[in-house]
């Protein structure tokens, strides 16, 4: 059976960068699946699809084609053969991204999607409901926090340096705090720590130290 490694917290966190690198280290696939959602939001979008109706949102979401592959030490997600990129890191994907989060029907399929994936081999999966919903199974699952203000530096260096957008600290706290209060209030697969979920504040930790916190928390046979 393939090994998991969940790991769950809010925008800004350190989820990404921490999966990479555990995923590195072990060679464990890393799944973004808040990808899912954003290519869920940005084909809504696209399409002129309301995503404040949620009954519009669960008609089209079944028919967005997605196709995963693994390659190159993670599961890329392809939409009409094509790999989204930036264009769902957007500020406008980022206001639209936690309403269509908010549908059953939208975390139905992608929870079966992420499920899926095992079949590929060992993941890192990162998420807001990966050790609540996904995998709650699995005996490695972590919650990575951090200060909203520490969120959101990170947040708007990374939009900056990629040409993403060019907001201010104060919006990006904005719209972050905007997401996180959605997320851990929806619901279905609410945002929230899962009981028995190792939890690590990352505020004041370099990027090596969350790492080698995670890898000294995994299962033995699977360090
Ligand atoms: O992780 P990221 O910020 O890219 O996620 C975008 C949005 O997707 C989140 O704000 C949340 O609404 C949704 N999401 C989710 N469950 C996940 C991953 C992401 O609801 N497992």
């Amino acid at each position: 059976m393939a090994k998991v490694i969940a790991i769950d917290g809010p925008s800004g966190s350190g989820k990404s960068s921490t999966s990479k690198r555990v995923g590195k280290a072990l060679g464990f696939l890393h799944v973004d699946s808040g990808a899912l959602y954003r290519i869920m939001t940005w084909q809504c979008l696209a399409q002129g699809v309301d995503t404040s109706n949620p009954d519009a949102v669960a008609a089209f979401a079944a028919r967005v084609e997605i196709e995963c592959r693994p390659e190159q030490g993670a599961i890329s997600f392809y939409v009409n053969g094509e790999l989204p990129g930036d264009r769902i890191r957007t500020p406008e994907i980022n206001a639209h991204a936690s309403a269509v989060a908010t549908v059953k029907a939208v975390r139905d399929r992608i929870t079966a999607i992420l499920r899926g994936l095992t079949q590929y081999g060992d993941l890192v999966v990162e998420g807001r409901d990966i050790t609540t919903a996904v995998f709650p199974d699995t005996p490695a699952r972590f919650y990575l926090t951090a200060s909203a203000e520490a969120r959101a530096l990170r947040r708007q260096k990374e939009e900056v340096e990629k040409g993403i957008a060019n907001q201010s600290a104060e919006a990006v706290k904005a719209s972050l705090l905007a997401r996180d209060a959605i997320d851990s209030t929806r619901k279905y697969a609410p945002l929230k720590k899962a009981d028995g979920a190792l939890e690590i504040d990352s505020t004041t930790l370099t990027l090596d130290q969350v790492v080698a916190t995670v890898l000294a928390a995994l299962p033995a046979d699977w360090r």
